[in-house]
């Protein structure tokens, strides 16, 4: 067997080779980076989704986020709106002409995602789950991958491969720390993969201080370390009442901490 040729193919590792979209080509964006992604971990209604995208809005932010289809650790928990939390999230990102970014967790969603949302997530637990890794790299879309939590950098760089192997140029990968030893923050957040990732391949990498936190105490400095390392953006979740969000409530940060997060990062 002598495996299959990439040679004509865009190969994630290849960096002199073939050019990958930086986030700004991608979107046909004005502004270079810090890109900021945020929104709620769930779409839970209309109406708070409404309130973020009007925060995101006034706050000049071009992306939002939010889940529809939700992999949760326990089925007991909220397992989120499915079809109708895309139709939500793609109608308040079309009214306030946001980018909409959202997670597909089943090979048979990705084409019907794809025609709502603009940028389709793939989560940490799914980093491995090549199939769903190659029908979204076959979709054409833009591709938000999460590292997976017990994933190394080699394989989280070969996860982009199997999407760049679909022909997609259009990748940004997204660190959200990984299982450690250490429980005082939901994963630890592996702040040297950034620049890894920037000398190992062209692609752009984000970094999620929400997930890799588990608490919003301490968001402001690691965001601030994320982008000092070169990430080329942030995402986080934003919820108009975190307190009654129905997953991950304790990390989502409220519109007024979100400004002072924006405040923080402005200065
Ligand atoms: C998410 O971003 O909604 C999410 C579930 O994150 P992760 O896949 O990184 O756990
Ligand atoms: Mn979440």
């Amino acid at each position: 067997f002598m495996g299959i040729s990439h040679e004509k193919l865009p190969l994630v590792s290849d960096i002199n080779k073939v050019k990958f979209c930086t986030i700004k080509e991608m979107f046909n964006l004005e502004k270079e980076g810090p890109y900021i992604i945020a929104g709620p971990c769930a779409i839970e209604s209309l109406e708070y989704a409404e309130k973020i995208a009007q925060l995101l809005k006034g706050n000049n932010i071009k992306f939002i986020r939010g889940g529809a289809y939700k992999p949760r650790t326990s089925p007991y928990d909220f397992q989120g709106l499915g079809k109708e939390g895309v139709k939500i999230l793609s109608h308040v990102g079309k009214k306030h002409n946001l980018i909409t970014v959202s997670e597909v967790v089943d090979g048979s969603e990705v084409e019907s995602v794809a025609k709502h949302i603009d940028m389709i997530q793939i989560g940490a637990r799914n980093m491995q789950n090549f199939e769903l890794l190659k029908r979204a790299g076959a979709s054409g879309k833009p591709i938000l991958l999460k590292r997976g939590m017990s994933a190394t950098i080699k394989e989280f760089i070969f996860a982009a491969e199997y999407i760049a192997l679909q022909g997609n140029k259009k990748i940004i990968l997204c660190e959200r720390g990984i299982r450690t030893f250490e429980n005082k923050t939901r994963n630890t957040l592996d702040i040297s993969s950034i620049p890894i990732i920037k000398k190992e391949t062209q692609l752009p990498i984000i970094v999620d201080i929400s997930h890799s936190l588990g608490r919003k105490d301490i968001i402001q400095p690691i965001a601030k370390a994320a982008l000092a390392v070169g990430a080329d953006g942030l995402m986080v979740e934003v919820h108009p009442k975190p307190e009654l969000a129905l997953s991950d409530s304790r990390q989502q940060l409220d519109p007024e901490e979100f400004q002072e997060l924006l405040g923080a990062l402005e200065a």
